[in-house]
């Protein structure tokens, strides 16, 4: 429990939300700005900042919980489609530093765009391969 967390307050029952689904590791509950409805939220019920804190078994764990929270929206809210996201860091959108993953239910025509893909110049991506590959 993190005293300044407003996600751990959630999971600790200090500040109400709308829990859909809780395991012994996982916790997920409606995001309060939704997307569309039913755009909901996935933390580890220990805090950890962002996906570069969280253990890796925890961070499977709340993977395994976005998919049976996608499967949900799916078959309850008739989605048409998912997308997931998690923010980590400021400069990538992170404003609650509890790790959460985004599982957001899509509709046909819903106005939302999909992020548009540069492109490589000549030989870069190879570069970047050579730099980043394991
Ligand atoms: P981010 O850190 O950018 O992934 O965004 C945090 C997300 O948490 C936003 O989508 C907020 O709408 C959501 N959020 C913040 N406070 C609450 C709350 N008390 N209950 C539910 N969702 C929240
Ligand atoms: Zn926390």
């Amino acid at each position: 429990m993190n005293e300044n967390c407003i996600f751990c307050k959630i999971i600790n029952g200090d500040i109400p939300c709308a829990m859909i689904y809780q395991d012994e590791e996982t916790f997920a509950f409606l995001d309060i700005n939704p997307i569309n409805d039913g755009h909901t939220l996935i933390i580890p019920k220990h805090h950890h900042e962002n996906i570069f804190s969280t253990p890796s078994d925890i961070f499977a764990k709340m993977a395994i919980t976005a998919q049976k929270i996608a499967k949900r929206q799916k078959e309850i809210l008739g989605a048409d489609g998912i997308n997931i996201g998690m923010n980590n860091e400021p400069d990538a959108g992170q404003v609650v530093f509890h790790a959460h993953i985004h599982v957001m239910p899509r509709f046909k025509n819903d106005g939302y765009d999909l992020w548009k893909g540069k492109t490589y110049k000549e030989g870069e991506i190879e570069k970047i391969q050579n730099k980043l590959k394991f």
